[in-house]
């Protein structure tokens, strides 16, 4: 077997950008943290676990007096299972505001733990339908929690978060926020915003590697829930409450390379200017696709006012002979991978901009488009 030497570490060059939104491509210092192996009930290690918490609120624009960052082992959906199974307690009831997958998969995690959920899910092409919330507010008074998803990366829309947790508060509902493909990437201050929880992960516009998700919640509210969670493991409650006493410490064994890389990767957020510089950055990225595409007969599924910087859904060309696979492994052999398509009835495929990426990839991405589509006689 071969081994890395010491102090010669092998980073290999990636084959091909990821032009998905997470995992997504990491720059060559955050993938470079993974290098080292590191004890999980360490001084150390522990004081790295804690800054990085304290940064996330940083990033939120919350304080430690009455906010905490409580990060959780496993993709982002465990983060979101954990923040629903241990915050609605027994006898509460969900409402959901869906508009794509990942707001239905909040209806299912709900229904799999046995909490009561009532939901919406009008249209996958528009934001969720703001006066029929209102109407369900009123007619039900047994909604205690409400969720909903920022960047709904089904299509790439951004959804009105602001207005919906303005109205869930308006009825005193605890409000539940799955912001995953958007905190790091659009700015999003979490005290003027008002909601509970806020659930993110590692792999997504932090720019870290997958294996973590996180959730911030008000201290308040959290401290009301012990005991509530359906799941041993993602007891959000009793993580928080042995990260707090142990300063740091996980319940159990921790993604001590991940939180490394994530750690480094939020020195390079910081670097980059915070989350005002990135989203400049995301936005910019965006434009210069949905540009090009347009201008290659491509036409994005959402109008501009709708969508967000994070992915673009766009439409197979019409009418043509267009086969998404061979497009797929076209742009592969020119060093891209995209995103097949996630909405019901449309055909279309999709494609991240976020990531380690600037400007000038997405313009090389372009050129990479023009000649697959050529290939492909379309
Ligand atoms: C990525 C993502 C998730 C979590 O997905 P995982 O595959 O579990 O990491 C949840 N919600 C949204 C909106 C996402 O983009």
């Amino acid at each position: 077997m071969k081994r890395v030497e010491r102090g010669n570490p092998e980073i290999p060059e990636n084959p091909y950008l990821l032009l998905t939104p997470g995992p997504l491509s990491t720059a060559p210092g955050v993938r470079g943290a993974m290098l080292r192996d590191w004890c999980t009930w360490d001084e150390d290690y522990k004081a790295l676990v804690q800054d990085v918490r304290r940064r996330l609120l940083d990033i939120a624009g919350v304080s430690p007096a009455t906010h905490t960052a409580v990060l959780m082992q496993g993709s982002g959906t465990f983060a979101v299972e954990a923040a629903i199974g241990t915050a609605v307690p027994p006898g509460g009831r969900l409402y959901v505001l869906a508009n794509g997958s990942y707001g239905l998969r909040m209806v299912e995690i709900a229904r799999r733990a046995g909490i009561d959920v009532a939901f919406q899910c009008e249209s996958e092409m528009e934001p969720p339908d703001l006066e029929l919330f209102r109407r369900e507010l009123e007619r039900d008074p047994a909604i205690t929690h409400v969720a909903v998803v920022h960047s709904e990366t089904t299509t790439g829309m951004l959804n009105p978060i602001e207005e919906i947790v303005s109205m869930a508060k308006e009825y005193g509902k605890v409000c539940i926020v799955d912001a995953m493909s958007s905190f790091g990437g659009v700015p999003l201050d979490l005290r003027c915003l008002g909601a509970d929880y806020l659930v993110s992960s590692a792999n997504k516009c932090i720019q870290g590697v997958p294996g973590f998700g996180f959730v911030i919640a008000g201290v308040d509210e959290l401290r009301q829930c012990e005991g509530r969670s359906r799941s041993l493991s993602l007891d959000l409650y009793d993580q928080w409450r042995v990260m707090e006493a142990d300063r740091g410490k996980w319940r159990f064994t921790s993604p001590t390379h991940v939180v490394h890389a994530f750690s480094r990767a939020l020195r390079d957020l910081e670097e980059e200017g915070g989350v005002a510089a990135r989203h400049a950055r995301y936005v910019a990225n965006q434009r210069t696709l949905a540009v090009g595409m347009r201008a290659l007969g491509f036409e994005p599924l959402l109008p501009e006012e709708w969508q967000g910087p994070i992915i673009t859904t766009f439409r197979y060309p019409p009418g043509s002979a267009f086969e998404f696979v061979r497009f797929y492994t076209l742009l592969k052999e020119r060093g891209f991978v995209i995103y097949p398509g996630k909405i019901t009835r449309i055909e279309t495929f999709r494609v991240g901009t976020i990531g380690d990426i600037g400007p000038e990839d997405v313009a090389r991405f372009l050129a990479a488009v023009e000649e697959s589509r050529s290939r492909l006689a379309v």
